[in-house]
């Protein structure tokens, strides 16, 4: 039942007053309970979770008031579909959940329905047969696997809608109106702060799930299942436009430092300490998620088989370099949190050349962005008025030549 409060209360706060506060009533609570209850009989009438469904829901859907009190946010209860946290205040939306839907009931028929006429297992595979190419091609009756590592990011966990990156910005700004009301929402007498500090997390770990949803499109395939006798393929790349925007989001609602999340009024009432490194590893997560092996070795794979149309591992290098020294550009001053996630990336660079792995061209990637880097702070050095921005160009310089020199050390 907590899980239950800080999904909603995370999710659906911003445009829910019956979860602007701490203990719901019962019967909120009750709904909240038939959500997941339902769900499990799912599983105990033979249901997998299916967490291709939500995809086929349009993410402008979820803002209409009409759409979800039909449709609820996806067409499986079997998705992990959590509470609506794309509507937006004044869009009237009040059915916030997922609820049994058309998969579910299709997915019984197939199942349970008897085919008295299919006299042996052979004959009754043709009539599914029949039936399963009914619904080809249609997004709500698609099937997509749980995933233990994310190669699919249209059958991902807890996400809503066909678009992470606009379902995520969504998703961002209902945080940002949840946050100032934290201690307001929160709050009762004679209590001490143990709900503002769990509530706390949950907008920290509500918003990674909305980073790990877009980081999800990069590198990206899309599997939709199809046998001989249907139309088209069944793996397919993300295309390049899409895995762009998604690097933009990353760039501006991850490294851009995410400050709204500084808030001292709360975290001076939870913690003597640990924002700046919180912020750090937060961005480090998704840092090293987007450097990960698997992925730089499908960015690759796809330049190699799809050339100029695929998004390319340099891509993915120069976008992160890009995104991370802005101030290089600019020449603004580089603030605590920039001169740490700078280093960050300076020490993923420097894991990346220390790796065993040698068939890949990763290393050589690295070094030429290494040498690149080198060049925009030579130039920039001098322009930057704030001496402790200085001093970190100058170490990082130092840093760079440890990584491509290390015999000089
Ligand atoms: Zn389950």
């Amino acid at each position: 039942m907590n899980l239950l409060r800080n999904w909603y209360f995370v999710q659906t706060a911003a445009i829910n007053p019956a979860a602007q506060n701490t203990a719901f009533d019962d019967k909120v609570m009750g709904e909240l309970i038939r959500f997941v209850a339902a769900h499990e009989v799912g599983h105990t009438l033979g249901l997998p979770h299916n967490m291709g469904s939500s995809v086929a829901y349009p993410v402008d859907s979820l803002r209409s008031p009409y759409f979800t009190a039909t449709h609820g946010t996806a067409p499986s209860i079997m998705d992990y579909a959590r509470f609506n946290y794309i509507a937006q205040p004044g869009d009237g939306v009040k059915n916030l959940s997922a609820k049994i839907g058309e998969y579910d009931v299709w997915s019984i028929v197939y199942g349970y329905k008897p085919i008295p006429e299919a006299l042996s297992a052979a004959a009754e595979r043709k009539v599914l047969n029949t039936w399963i190419k009914e619904k080809a091609g249609n997004p709500v009756f698609r099937f997509g696997a749980q995933q233990w590592r994310t190669i699919d990011p249209s059958s991902q966990t807890e996400d809503l809608g066909n678009d992470a990156v606009r379902a995520s910005q969504f998703g961002i700004a209902n945080l940002k109106r949840i946050l100032p009301k934290l201690i307001e929402w929160s709050s009762e007498e004679a209590k001490n702060y143990e709900d503002l500090r769990e509530l706390y997390n949950q907008i920290f770990g509500q918003l990674g799930r909305y980073m790990g949803h877009v980081t999800n499109n990069i590198g990206g395939v899309y599997k939709y299942s199809k046998t001989y006798d249907e139309e088209g393929v069944v793996y397919r790349h993300v295309p390049k436009e899409k895995q762009q925007k998604a690097m933009a989001f990353l760039n501006k609602e991850l490294f851009d430092t995410p400050d709204w999340l500084i808030v001292p009024e709360v975290l001076d009432r939870i913690e003597a300490t640990g924002i700046v490194t919180r912020l750090l590893n937060f961005q480090k997560r998704y840092l090293n998620s987007l450097f990960d092996k698997s992925r730089t070795d499908r960015l690759m794979e796809a330049q190699a088989t799809e050339g100029d149309k695929a998004y390319a591992l340099t891509d993915l290098f120069a976008d992160v370099q890009n995104g991370i020294w802005s101030e290089l550009k600019s020449s603004e001053a580089i603030d605590a949190y920039r001169r740490n996630l700078q280093r960050a990336y300076i020490q993923k660079m420097a894991s990346l050349m220390k790796s065993t792995e040698d068939q890949s061209d990763v290393k050589a990637v690295v070094r030429f962005m290494l040498k690149r880097l080198i060049k925009e702070i030579n130039t920039n050095i001098t322009k930057q008025s704030n001496p402790i921005s200085s001093f970190h160009l100058e170490d990082i310089l130092e840093r760079i030549d440890e990584i491509l020199n290390p015999e000089r050390k």
